[in-house]
């Protein structure tokens, strides 16, 4: 049965047809709507890593905010 896989998305289990996406998933991902769509890359300096929160990936969003953030807290107009 283990052939294609099943779809990266979180917490979805459905089957593979494309881009490691279910068929529900991928017409996201071609929406734009899913994190590792092709655009929607994180805005560090030569980094082209899937973003995580906002327009940062986890990497450089770990970074910015530390691990306070997990606590839930929404960063509020972070110094630009
Ligand atoms: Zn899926
Ligand atoms: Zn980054």
């Amino acid at each position: 049965m283990a052939n294609k896989g099943a779809c990266k998305a979180t917490d979805c289990n459905h089957e593979v047809i494309a881009k490691g996406y279910c068929r529900k998933h991928y017409r996201l991902w071609k929406a734009g709507e899913m994190p590792k769509s092709r655009y929607k890359i994180c805005t560090g300096e030569n980094c082209r890593k899937p973003r995580f929160k906002g327009s940062l990936c986890e990497g450089h969003w770990t970074t910015a905010h530390g691990k306070a953030a997990e606590a839930g807290a929404a960063p509020a107009q972070a110094s630009a």
